[in-house]
């Protein structure tokens, strides 16, 4: 039996709502805090000087030194961070108040000379003046904390249980996080099971508001927000509902006893967590229905991250490694799934049409075919370099050379479902491999699943190999989309012939010399055999640089003849090319006109119960 709980704690003026935990929470956090051997304090004397003041406490870490860390990056953010640059004031003293020797071996390491000493507590001050999503705040109207950077660790505590106490800054009424609290003895007082949780749930604290809460299978789901706006709150609350009840019908049991959405203000972004998601929200402009459908859409995606990434992993994304980047090449299933997943909830919660559901499909599949990185980069190089090029792939000057898995890995994610539900004549789809990982490796195993085990369930759910698929996520192949798209009775927009002209070479100026950097297939380019690395030393006996070099193409006539002098390694070649017509490809989707029932029954399948066209 689980129920609700709500805490009320009332102050001289002030009334304190954390949130939240279930009846059997209670138990186990108070039985295992008397065990608890770590405690962070963490205190906000001044907010406007944007500094948090931290005590941590520890005990029974034997040795004469001890290594004090702050990690490198947050889960759910795949970057690294110098949070430790905001750590001010450290100093070290053992039980009895005596200070403790200590340097820096690195950049986040504090090497503390304990001396065997029973008990070490640490004081330092962090500073905390970015508003964004992946970093603490501290302003004069609200904090956020983002226990990662925050909160030292030892590798000998990591896996051990920790209490944080916050004291709150008088004026503020609310501490929001998904951590339970401890007992109701203890006010502001929270409990995780280890540091892989605590950093896993970030604190947002001020003058809150809660909007309506909503039950689901008797499991409580808030969302508390700084400033949340003008908007109806319970028409935004109902069809939230209705997003995550949609989502949780796709594994069909809750994980967690309580999820928050911590809502931080305006900005951009959101993080999720184990039960939490951190989230930019501003309300404002929400009961207009396509700002509330993007904000739905974007809230889908967080919760759903909940079970794909925070549960359904790659074995590198847990447990975490907060020293280093944590390498995978799997954010197009963990990222890209989760945003073809956002569109999925929205249209079995009733919320969005089959047309928008197209639309939005389209929109993800444009921004993919539009990009030149795709002849350069593949979604698992994508994901594996996200670390040093960032989320959505680098956008440096020059041709650009990288993708986003979120595009790419969202397209294989409505590839593979389309694939799956044709192998098996719409018996099985991509819910039965997200369940099967689930309940497979998440409860069973209890770990992460490697590549190769990924790409075996979706095989044995689909109950046959899927080379084309997987060759798609690890190469630069262009994608058969009019194969894939008509299991669903499905087709793109043709593309309308341009008045302008048509080579299909990428150039790029290297060090001085007009080098082919990727040929298109089925171009002009292509039927004349250019070659990537080929150097174009002249255009109809001129010598051109890469920006010339396009403009030259585009003040052609599609049917002109131009002439190439080519160098290929010690080579020297001479090619004619007609140029073609430029296309034009809205890649819109589109039923066909005669679907056959199976192509029916999966388009009408794959949706759900969308809201009528
Ligand atoms: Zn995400």
């Amino acid at each position: 039996m689980k129920k609700q709980r709500r805490w009320l704690i009332l102050g001289v003026a002030l009334s304190v709502i954390l949130s939240y935990a279930g009846g059997q929470t209670s138990t186990h956090t108070v039985e295992a805090a008397r065990t608890v051997k770590t405690v962070f304090t963490i205190s906000m004397e001044n907010p406007a000087s944007h500094c948090y003041q931290v005590t941590l406490g520890c005990q029974g870490l034997e040795g004469i030194t001890q290594d004090f860390k702050m990690p490198v990056w947050s889960p759910g953010y795949y970057g690294l961070f110098d949070f430790a640059g905001n750590v001010r004031a450290f100093r070290a003293e053992d039980g009895q108040g005596n200070l403790l020797k200590w340097e820096k071996t690195g950049s986040s390491i504090w090497r503390v000379i304990t001396d065997q000493a029973e008990s070490i507590v640490l004081h330092y001050e962090v500073l905390a003046a970015s508003q964004f999503v992946g970093q603490s705040y501290l302003g004069e109207d609200r904090g956020y904390i983002l226990p990662a950077s925050v909160c030292l660790y030892a590798d000998d505590l990591i896996r051990r249980p920790v209490i944080v106490k916050i004291n709150l800054n008088p004026l503020w009424s609310t501490i929001a996080t998904g951590l339970d609290p401890v007992s109701a003895g203890e006010p502001q007082t929270f409990f995780a099971p280890d540091f892989d949780e605590l950093y896993d749930s970030p604190i947002l604290m001020g003058n809150l508001e809660s909007l309506p809460p909503f039950e689901i299978q008797g499991v409580p789901h808030y969302f508390i927000g700084y400033k949340p706006g003008n908007f109806n709150r319970q028409l935004f609350m109902n069809e939230l509902k209705a997003v995550v009840a949609a989502g949780i019908s796709v594994i069909g049991e809750i994980p967690y006893r309580h999820y928050t959405f911590l809502g931080i203000g305006p900005g951009q972004g959101g993080i999720e967590h184990l039960n939490s998601a951190a989230v930019s929200f501003s309300g404002d402009g929400l009961d207009e229905r396509p700002k509330r459908i993007g904000t739905l859409a974007f809230l889908a995606h967080e919760y759903f991250h909940n079970y794909n990434v925070k549960r359904n992993r790659p074995l590198a994304l847990g447990p975490f490694d907060y020293s280093q980047p944590n390498l995978t090449n799997m954010l197009w299933v963990s990222e890209g799934f989760t945003v073809y997943y956002e569109y999925l909830l929205l249209s079995r919660a009733g919320l969005m049409t089959r047309e928008e559901f197209m639309e939005a499909m389209s929109k993800i599949i444009a921004s993919q075919e539009n990009n030149p990185g795709r002849f350069f980069q593949s979604a698992t190089q994508s994901s594996y370099n996200t670390w040093t090029q960032g989320p959505f792939g680098a956008r440096r000057g020059g041709l650009r050379k990288t993708i986003s898995y979120y595009d790419k890995g969202a397209i294989l994610g409505f590839l593979l479902d389309l694939n799956i539900r044709q192998a098996t004549q719409n018996y099985r789809s991509l819910d039965d491999v997200m369940r099967t990982l689930y309940y497979t490796f998440y409860k069973e195993k209890r770990r992460g699943f490697t590549d190769e085990e990924f790409r075996q369930v979706c095989e044995n759910v689909a109950g046959c190999p899927l080379p084309e698929i997987f060759e798609y996520a690890s190469t630069t192949k262009a994608i058969d989309y009019p194969k894939y798209l008509a299991y669903a009775g499905l087709e793109l927009d043709k593309p309308r012939k341009l008045p302008d002209a048509y080579l299909g070479a990428l150039v790029e100026d290297q060090t001085g010399r007009l080098v082919v950097a990727a040929v298109e297939p089925d171009s002009p380019a292509q039927k004349v055999g250019l070659m990537t690395s080929d150097e174009i030393k002249t255009v109809d006996g001129r010598q051109v640089k890469d920006l010339d070099f396009n403009q030259l193409i585009s003040s052609k006539q599609p049917g002109d003849k131009i002439k190439l002098d080519l160098s290929r390694g010690d080579k020297n070649l001479e090619v004619e090319v007609i140029l073609g017509h430029q296309l034009e490809k809205s890649f819109r989707l589109r039923t066909v006109s005669h679907p056959s029932p199976l192509q029916a029954e999966i388009l009408k399948s794959l949706t759900g119960r969308q809201l009528p066209d």
